[in-house]
């Protein structure tokens, strides 16, 4: 599922209203809970139900779709959502160990998901013969989910609980250590746990099995060592979003909520996320805990309470994270906005600006102080409460300040002289300069990636295939690259035809839109550009980068993308500095030199929108900006549903402070091909 899509040219509306730009709730993608729907109310305290054992049975006796329909029915018992889902993501982490294609575990995963986080009671419509729609359910999942309902059994999951053992999931939490390597592991040597994977380690017996280095077992020490000391996992953005979008709509659907809203650290956009936080304005906040205690996402209620008749909750949520819920009070939702968006620090310089002012600041509003600075009670109580975070930056004098500024890196001094950023938005990209087709490591053929870009109101979109020394990204040598422009001019020519005809897509470009020959050009090992100069001369937009060769010294690092970056044709450096958030640290680069060199050159500097790289990140590009350089924000996408990386790559421009002025490519396509088209000028 796509995070809070942007379709079209209806994105993120011109000031994030109380949160209305963090999270959208995506109309296709969920069906919203009708009243029918609704889950059944029950006691906030009774505890959650213990998990069902499974039954394995004979995985031999006739098979399901051969049983008389009678036998499908009212004598078994029905399973809850909750069940259905564990079994859903048990089948995923089963499949994976024995080393099943990615993208069919991750589907088992997304249905077990979108089964928990149901409003319907998923297997009673089932038996209804009324199936609900659930995102991710193709015919073997709804075979599968029909034959749990009728009968309390699944045949498939049945077999491969026999074939591989459920614990040995536990191992796939190891650094390094994958799921083909943990089934060799269990085949060879019958390691089902941590434990018996360290002995098994020390003892020196994981070498005997075929396929298992010294190095590879010093690796999966090295991995068992890192899980004792590895802090709580944190989120990437998706995934985060996926998780908040389906509780936005259960809770949405709750009577008397007029309002769901993201809060912390996603709604400010930090690069990962750890616990989620959800404010919901009500006044019956007890049924939005009730329904959220109730429901098949969560695995255990931490606790909660709260005062001033306001309630809150924490549960744990089955397979994600910790979340809090608090309540807000209808039409009184700007200190709790403010107050649970943070940061921390934020916060703190808030409160003093409310003390300075004579006022106490909490989450529910501003409290009148005596002059010894003690909150007055009784008589003389005085309280403040607002409808809007910008009524409640309005009391300290001040103007609204975006959530993705609130780190106390400056916001409130540039706030207090005026000088607060005119922050770029999603919809002013008029273009995104970073996109793979199926020519080199993307999905899809060119022309889907075009019509598509096209329906998303954008006026360009570059195209950019590896080069070819990316030999495992199946790199386009100067033959392809040649194939590939034909095409192009081709499509732009059908494009120009129907803008002359008026038969265009809705949503699409006033501008019309046209299909830029760009490539993703590998800076080589030995500092060499990818294609010569003659070739690059014939992209419309070359973008470099360096994938290869990451751990050569910086010196030489520098050198490579100090010759990309003085190159005539090199246009943008796509994820400088090559992080992958969790799994792979920066290059050792000299970033005063390089982001120096960028803005001399004019060259582009990438935001990579891939919540997996987020490259550059908030700290860099304020200090590419202060030394001039300008930027993309892209998406790399290589499948359709990657466009929405923009989200969180303008979500992170916004956090380094940037302006529609700032990004490249929110300008007309005339200008950027005009700025393109510059560079030799500026470096000449
Ligand atoms: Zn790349
Ligand atoms: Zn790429």
């Amino acid at each position: 599922m796509s995070p809070s899509a942007p379709r079209g040219r209806r994105s993120a509306s011109p000031r994030p209203k109380r949160g209305a730009a963090s999270l959208k709730l995506s109309e296709a993608d969920s069906p919203p809970p009708s009243e029918a729907d609704s889950p059944p109310p029950s006691e906030a305290d009774s505890p959650a139900p213990a998990p069902t054992e499974i039954v394995i049975v004979d995985p031999d006796e006739p098979p399901y779709e051969t049983r008389p329909r009678a036998s499908r029915g009212d004598d078994v018992p029905l399973l809850a959502n909750h069940e259905l889902a564990r079994i859903f993501y048990e089948i995923g982490d089963m499949l994976e160990l024995q080393g099943e294609m990615p993208f069919k575990t991750a589907a088992y995963r997304r249905v077990a998901d979108s089964i928990a986080h149901s409003p319907t009671d998923v297997a009673s419509a089932y038996r209804r013969g009324a199936p609900p729609a659930l995102s991710g359910v193709g015919k073997a999942i709804a075979d599968k989910l029909a034959e749990l309902a009728d009968t309390g059994r699944l045949r498939f999951y049945e077999r491969l609980r026999r074939d591989v053992p459920p614990s040995l999931v536990t191992l796939l939490a190891v650094p390094g250590l994958g799921p083909r390597t943990a089934g060799d592991l269990w085949r060879a040597l019958g390691i089902t746990s941590l434990d018996g994977l360290e002995s098994a380690a020390r003892s020196g017996d994981l070498r005997s099995v075929r396929g298992i280095s010294e190095r590879t077992e010093k690796k999966i020490l090295d991995g068992l060592e890192q899980l004792r000391k590895r802090p709580p996992r944190r989120m990437r953005l998706g995934q985060a979003a996926e998780i908040l979008e389906r509780l936005a709509i259960l809770l949405g659907g709750v009577p008397g909520v007029r309002d769901v809203v993201p809060a912390g650290s996603y709604r400010r956009r930090r690069e990962t996320v750890g616990d989620l936080d959800l404010l919901v304005e009500t006044d019956r906040g007890r049924e939005v805990i009730e329904a959220l205690h109730a429901s098949a996402a969560v695995e255990r209620v931490g606790g909660h309470g709260g005062r001033l008749g306001q309630l809150r909750t924490t549960v744990q949520l089955l397979r994600g994270p910790q979340l809090d819920v608090m309540t807000m009070p209808v039409g009184a939702t700007g200190t709790y906005l403010v107050h649970f968006t943070g940061s921390a620090e934020h916060n703190v310089r808030l409160r003093e600006l409310a003390r300075d002012r004579g006022w106490s600041l909490s989450e529910h509003g501003f409290t009148r102080l005596d002059e010894d600075g003690e909150t007055l009670a009784g008589e003389g109580a005085e309280r403040r409460t607002f409808a809007t975070e910008e009524e409640v930056y309005d009391f300290l004098g001040l103007p609204f300040i975006a959530p993705e500024l609130r780190e106390d890196r400056g916001e409130i001094e540039a706030a207090r002289v005026g000088r607060l950023p005119q922050l770029v938005y999603v919809s002013d990209l008029q273009g995104d300069c970073h996109t793979h087709s199926e020519w080199s490591d993307g999905s899809k053929p060119i022309d889907v990636w075009a019509d598509a870009a096209r329906r998303r109101g954008y006026a360009y979109q570059v195209l950019t295939d590896h080069s070819h020394s990316l030999t495992i990204a199946n790199g386009l040598d100067p033959g392809r690259v040649e194939q590939q422009r034909r095409i192009i001019g081709e499509l732009n020519e059908r494009f120009a035809r129907e803008e002359a005809e008026g038969a265009v897509p809705d949503g699409a470009h006033p501008d019309g839109f046209r299909l830029l020959h760009g490539c993703e050009m590998e800076i080589r090992t030995d500092g060499r550009l990818d294609y010569d100069d003659a070739l690059l001369a014939r992209f419309d937009v070359v973008v470099a980068s360096l994938h290869v060769g990451r751990r050569q010294p910086r010196k030489q690092l520098m050198d490579r993308y100090l010759t990309a970056l003085r190159s005539p044709h090199v246009d943008i450096i796509a994820h400088p500095s090559g992080r992958k958030i969790g799994i792979r640290d920066d290059l050792d680069l000299d970033w005063d030199a390089f982001f120096r060199t960028a803005a001399e050159t004019g060259t582009l500097l990438e935001i990579n929108g891939s919540d997996e790289r987020l490259d550059l990140d908030d700290r860099r590009i304020r200090a590419a900006l202060e030394a001039g350089c300008r930027f993309t924000v892209d998406s790399d996408a290589h499948y359709m549903s990657e466009w929405d990386n923009v989200i969180w790559g303008i979500g992170l421009a916004r956090r380094g402070w940037l302006e529609k002025r700032h990004v490249a490519n929110t300008l007309p396509r005339d200008e950027f091909l005009a700025l393109i088209a510059d560079k030799p000028h500026r470096v000449a």
